[in-house]
């Protein structure tokens, strides 16, 4: 199955009324390929969502930096999901690393939040991506494999709960997947993993290797082709593989115009999450290496 190229333009905490206005007409006057080839989405700070949306082509999408976990009330300073979905927001990004850090946003809660933006109808751009410690110690596959565990919540349980009324077997049910697994009848019991994606179509899995990210240190087409391939084989091992060879795993940290051609190039490299030169004219030579 093709996957449509993703170019996501990641404002971050940047931008003026008046920078925010410049940057869309700057958008809105490049000449990209069709909606047909490349889906772009433009993600300012909450405050500028509803002026963005308004003033930007049709063919370019909004959205979200964050939202929060669960549904609004007593949060403050928080954002819900509700309220994109009430604004009319189709996207948010969720768990980017400056979140995981600077607010000690862990995996399980980031997991909470996509599961809960999607049950919404919002689609996440979900971010991974392993800290240049975790990289040099070879830990990179493990770290974006457990990040992307706790998105998916494909864990190796069996709840029945469905099937028989208020009665949680899940420890029951690990043994079960076990032997199972052991048997070669893993798929047999797909139906009853406790999924927290309810739909992978709305899904787009960013890997930002933390070291990239502002640095200009960006990863080699290479660096970045081998971590896609081993999330796209942990996609089909763990999720599905319709999953693995539909859902678009695009890479961010450092892009610009100059290197975003070659990245483009790699089998596994299905777009880009751009910070800094989303705020430049550069951005649309980026969503042109779609082609
Ligand atoms: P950068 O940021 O392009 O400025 O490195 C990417 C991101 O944080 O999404």
């Amino acid at each position: 199955m093709g996957r449509k190229f993703f170019v996501g333009g990641n404002w971050k905490c940047n931008g003026t009324t008046e920078q925010v206005k410049k940057i869309v007409s700057t958008l809105n006057g490049g000449e990209v390929p069709s909606q047909d080839v490349v889906e772009v989405v433009i993600s300012p700070p909450f405050v500028f969502l509803p002026l963005v949306k308004e003033a930007l082509r049709p063919d370019f999408h909004v959205a979200a930096q964050n939202c929060w976990v669960k549904k609004g009330g007593a949060f403050t300073g928080e954002v819900s999901a509700e309220m994109l979905v009430n604004l009319s927001i189709p996207w948010v990004i969720i768990g980017h690393s400056e979140r995981r850090l600077m607010l000690k946003e862990s995996n399980e809660f980031v997991g909470d939040k996509v599961a809960y933006a999607l049950s919404q109808g919002l689609k996440v751009i979900a971010c991974i991506g392993e800290t240049l410690e975790q990289r040099e110690a070879g830990s990179t596959v493990e770290v974006v494999a457990a990040q992307t565990k706790a998105i998916a919540g494909s864990r190796p349980c069996v709840s029945v709960v469905s099937f028989v009324t208020c009665l949680d077997v899940r420890f029951v049910g690990y043994f079960m997947y076990r032997t199972l697994t052991v048997t070669g009848l893993k798929d047999c019991i797909c139906f009853f993993y406790k999924s927290k994606v309810s739909n992978w179509a709305d899904v787009v899995l960013a890997y930002e290797p933390v070291w990239a990210i502002g640095t200009g240190k960006v990863a080699t087409p290479a660096q970045a082709q081998e971590v896609h391939s081993e999330l796209r084989k942990w996609l089909q091992a763990n999720v599905s593989p319709e999953v693995a060879a539909s859902t678009r795993i695009i890479y961010g940290g450092s892009v610009t115009a100059a290197n975003c051609k070659e990245l483009a190039a790699q089998p596994d490299v299905d777009g880009f999450l751009v910070g800094g030169a989303s705020l430049k004219p550069e951005f649309i030579d980026i969503i042109k290496s779609a082609e």
